[in-house]
């Protein structure tokens, strides 16, 4: 993606390299409610956040980026910034003013509005107060243990949970959580399949955007499906534990991802975005 020299994101907050103190004061809340975040991979809730937080240890050091993490950190405030205007221009069309997220960077362990998570959750987004959280220490994740490489596949990452903060705007999260608890669990991972997908959907329509603009690089289409690909949980599931359980999907097989991110880019629009009404996936 051409990026360089490009306007960056003014909503993007370093808390890299931060203590994070107080664990008490939230650890209340364990077991007893449970706040959905929304990933890229599978998983995701305040309670296995917590779990996974006990063995951190506050870190006072101050934060030095490396040149490598500076390149990094800029491409994703590009790729923000590009998010920004694209659903701006897109959901014009369709009556809806648009409110961009902040994304905070971290490493380790951060405090979000929904709760202590840590760089075991991946990338996520936080419907309570409207922030993309990320690792960057995921990006190398992404490229040594799920294969996908190129700076377009680090740009579907952001666009797909920009795509939740859309989903947000659009009360598509708030049903969500109101199906929670109302359906059994097996029900339940297949509308967050859908809401997944839908995501991924997102992602598509901003590359197209990006596409439109001129940004778009060869072999780019290629990196963003075959990241879509490898974070699908079929994949992973065979990769982490050698089998395949369907019902216990909820983001979708590596098929349905970069189909559903093909036919964002394709449509470019709304138009087909619509994962909960239709019958195949
Ligand atoms: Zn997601």
């Amino acid at each position: 993606m051409r990026w360089k020299d490009r306007r960056k994101s003014d909503n993007i907050e370093d808390k890299r390299g931060k203590s994070i103190g107080g664990f008490a004061a939230v650890g209340g809340t364990l077991g007893i409610i449970i706040i959905l975040i929304y990933t890229l991979l599978g998983g995701g809730n305040i309670s296995d956040v917590l779990n996974n937080f006990i063995n951190n240890e506050n870190n006072t050091t101050p934060y030095e980026e490396t040149a490598e993490e500076k390149e990094l950190s800029e491409f994703v405030s590009v790729v923000l910034a590009d998010t920004e205007d694209i659903w701006t221009e897109v959901l014009e069309d369709y009556g809806y003013q648009y409110d961009p997220p902040k994304l905070i960077l971290f490493s380790d362990a951060v405090y979000s509005g929904c709760g202590i998570a840590n760089s075991q959750s991946g990338p996520f987004y936080c419907p309570g107060d409207k922030t993309v959280y990320l690792d960057l220490s995921f990006f190398e994740e992404l490229q040594n243990r799920f294969g996908a490489t190129g700076d377009f596949a680090i740009a579907y990452v952001i666009a797909h949970e920009v795509g939740h903060h859309v989903q947000n705007l659009l009360g598509i999260l708030d049903q969500i959580q109101e199906i929670q608890g109302q359906v059994t669990q097996e029900e339940f991972n297949e509308y967050s399949v859908r809401l997944e997908l839908q995501a991924d959907y997102l992602a598509g329509v901003w590359a197209r955007y990006i596409e439109e603009l001129g940004y778009l690089e060869e072999g780019d289409l290629e990196e963003a499906l075959n990241a879509a690909s490898a974070v699908g949980d079929d994949r992973i599931q065979k990769q982490t534990q050698g089998y395949v359980v369907p019902d216990s999907f909820t983001h979708g097989t590596s098929e349905q991802r970069s189909r559903w991110f093909y036919k964002g880019f394709n449509t470019g629009n709304l138009d087909n975005w619509d994962t909960f009404n239709i019958d195949e996936l």
